[in-house]
């Protein structure tokens, strides 16, 4: 099964991705692919320097994240141009990396730890989504404790996402993670049996 995992920011993605890998299930995970795509060698480093420039590179080949960050900041035609490279090669990847972990075994869960799944349409390629959820003033407070942020800081950070509540309203399967991570642990236990998983 391939199972789509989602949430909001500091909702607890990672903390349920750690438990279901706990598990047996593999995870693939968006945030570190994005990062593999863009490592020298890779095409998709590549088609970004011809698009934006010898600039992007650190003398060493590493692209370089600020110089680039800075040629998109604001710039909508830039940041669409730069995304129409980064999306497709993650996605080609992440869905390599999840064939594989399937071939070796069809019966085992692949995970896929994306947090703007549903922002970026790709909930109907899995064959079910799980959402993290808690409810807002709750992941305010964890993500200021977490990330030392101010109220406002945390505000705006939240308010990129799509509201946590509609996620809710779209998933397959829902994790509250309100609770303890005990209490959270045993909703992971019940999926798992509710699944049929080995
Ligand atoms: P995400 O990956 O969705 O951004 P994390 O898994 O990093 O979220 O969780 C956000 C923060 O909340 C972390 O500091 C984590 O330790 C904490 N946390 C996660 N689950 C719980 C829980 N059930 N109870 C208390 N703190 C939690």
């Amino acid at each position: 099964m391939r199972l789509g995992l989602t949430g909001g920011i500091a909702s607890g993605k990672s903390t349920v991705s750690a438990m279901l890998a706990a598990r047996g299930a593999k995870i693939v995970d968006a945030d570190q692919v994005a990062r593999e795509v863009v490592l020298p060698g890779e095409p998709a480093l590549e088609s970004i320097v011809s698009v934006f420039g010898q600039a992007v590179l650190n003398a060493d080949g590493t692209m370089n994240r600020s110089e680039l960050g800075r040629l998109v900041f604001g710039d909508r035609e830039r940041l669409d141009k730069l995304e129409s490279i980064l999306h497709p090669a993650i996605r080609v990847r992440m869905w390599k990396q999840m064939d594989a972990y399937l071939e070796e075994d069809p019966d085992r869960l692949v995970v896929a730890d994306i947090p703007l799944l549903y922002e970026t349409g790709q909930a109907s390629l899995y064959d079910g989504v799980m959402v993290v959820y808690i409810p807002r003033a709750l992941q305010m407070e964890r993500l200021m404790v977490r990330n030392a942020l101010s109220a406002d800081q945390a505000k705006q950070r939240i308010d990129l996402q799509m509201d946590i509540e509609e996620k809710k309203r779209l998933a397959d399967f829902i994790i509250d993670n309100s609770g303890t991570l005990e209490d959270t642990k045993g909703q992971i236990a019940q999926f798992w049996r509710d699944q049929g998983l080995p």
